[in-house]
């Protein structure tokens, strides 16, 4: 399941998808594109709503960031929030601004022109890119949006150089994030359905991933109470 827009707004449970996951909570993993929390954050969410999901069936989009580049012994510039980078360290990773060989990048509410400077010419030196997710914005409360690491992506992108390299993508709509859920349940990527609300990530990632989906609210005729098994009458 997706995080946002399914099972929660912000971190606000929706009362829907609490007992939809009640239901079936030894079954659901959740896969978002989210950069900012750890997968410990959503748990606690949960548990106070008397859901049982444990830590390592959530896999979010800048925490597994962090684990994939943790397994490279690389000079990393991280651009993100200051918990990540401090999660970042507790892997033992090298966080650095010059002599860049990685530049990740996720939501980071402090990016400025410095860091922007900072990551495009370690760009244009020859390090990699990976990103978190490449969403331009995701819905926050009020009708307001918030940005998201797309719109760093493309002010970075805008002045990297002509010979960028092939950014790396570990969110949705990659398949990363859901072979990663898929492995946890044992499940083959066939066996298993994707409980989304937004077609471009949910849908088509996991169509990358070959796992089937249901897409709820929006332009989709479905909603969460479509998906509870109410009981007789
Ligand atoms: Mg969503």
């Amino acid at each position: 399941m997706d995080w946002d827009g399914c099972i929660a707004i912000g971190n606000e449970v929706l009362p829907l998808a609490r007992l939809l996951i009640s239901q079936h909570a030894e079954r659901v993993a959740i896969v978002s594109n989210n950069s900012t929390h750890l997968p410990t954050d959503f748990e606690k969410v949960l548990a106070e709503h008397g859901l049982a999901i444990p830590q390592d069936r959530i896999f979010l989009a800048g925490a597994e960031t962090i684990r994939a580049i943790a397994e490279e012994d690389a000079r990393v510039l991280l651009l993100s929030a200051p918990r990540m980078m401090d999660y970042a360290r507790g892997f033992g990773i090298t966080l650095v601004q010059r002599d860049v060989d990685l530049v990740v990048l996720m939501r980071d509410a402090t990016f400025s022109y410095a860091k922007l400077d900072l990551a495009a010419n370690a760009i244009r030196s020859g390090a990699r890119l990976i990103v978190a997710n490449t969403d331009m914005t995701h819905p926050g409360p009020q009708g307001r949006v918030v940005p998201e690491t797309g719109a760093l992506l493309a002010a970075l992108q805008a002045c990297a150089g002509e010979d960028q390299p092939d950014l790396r993508l570990i969110g949705k709509p990659g398949p990363f994030l859901f072979e990663r859920a898929c492995a946890v349940l044992g499940l083959a990527p066939p066996e298993a359905v994707m409980i989304g609300d937004n077609p471009a990530t949910d849908g088509k990632g996991a169509e990358n991933a070959g796992i089937q989906s249901i897409m709820i609210g929006g332009n989709s005729p479905l909603g969460l109470e479509d998906l509870i098994a109410w009981p007789e009458g």
